[in-house]
């Protein structure tokens, strides 16, 4: 199965406190009401421009473990050697909030717009990991099963080497929806996802983060991810506070 999604703007809008905190305001600042008209201008110029956009394209184990070990090193392991062969359903994707909105943030920097290019750049990329967990529940909404939960997980992340991106792009061929890959595997537009959906009873989603790659770890996203997994009673899709997309 192979889809395209359009994605409403306001569907993968953030919350405030989420924009502001990407932004860089301290979660427990209370932000002054300049920062807040900031804020406000930020999201209807997300609202007006933004163009959300995504495909997907469901595969099998074997095929996804192809896509997955090209490009990596001999003996090389990912969190996807332990995940993926205990899911249900596996889906490559590819979202963006689209070229225009991420022009816009270019040009509000280029004309010393800083602090608007600033929101606008918070929202555009918290917008793109919440397109993410649009994505995966287009995956299971035409067969929604409640003991599935669905994560995504991105090339440039724990052991799944950014590029990566080259045999993803090769197999999905997200150009349709205007995501290309440069020279140094990254994404244009610049505030775009990729990776695979794993669709998997939740427990399937818990591991312990004892990778070799996990030393070099700081920021240990995956425990935050594992704490939002509920099990058995409902599906828990990509929480938007939780990047692990690239
Ligand atoms: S500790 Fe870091 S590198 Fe290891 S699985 Fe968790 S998020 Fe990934």
């Amino acid at each position: 199965m192979r889809r395209v999604l359009l994605v409403d703007p306001a569907a993968v809008l953030p919350t405030r406190q989420q924009t502001l905190v990407r932004a860089g305001v301290p979660a427990d600042r209370t932000p002054s009401g300049r920062t807040l008209d900031l804020l406000e201008e930020a999201i209807s110029c997300f609202l007006l421009e933004a163009d959300p956009i995504g495909v997907l394209e469901e595969l099998s184990y074997e095929e996804f473990l192809a896509v997955h070990h090209d490009g990596m090193p001999a003996g090389g392991t990912s969190v996807l050697d332990v995940v993926a062969p205990r899911a249900s359903r596996l889906a490559l994707f590819a979202a963006t909030v689209g070229e225009p909105l991420c022009a816009r943030i270019r040009t509000l920097f280029a004309e010393g717009n800083a602090p608007l290019g600033l929101f606008l750049d918070a929202l555009a990329s918290e917008a793109a990991t919440a397109l993410a967990g649009q994505v995966g529940k287009a995956l299971v909404e035409e067969r929604p099963d409640p003991q599935l939960a669905v994560l995504a997980y991105s090339p440039g992340y724990c052991g799944w080497p950014v590029t990566g991106q080259r045999a993803l792009f090769a197999r999905l061929d997200p150009g349709e929806i205007g995501i290309s890959l440069g020279e140094s595997a990254l994404m244009s537009p610049v505030k775009s996802v990729s990776g695979v959906l794993v669709a998997a009873p939740a427990g399937a989603h818990r591991f312990r983060p004892a990778f070799e790659f996990c030393d070099a770890c700081t920021d240990r996203t995956c425990l935050e991810r594992m704490a939002t997994l509920r099990s058995p009673s409902g599906p828990a899709l990509v929480k938007g506070s939780t990047p692990w997309t690239s």
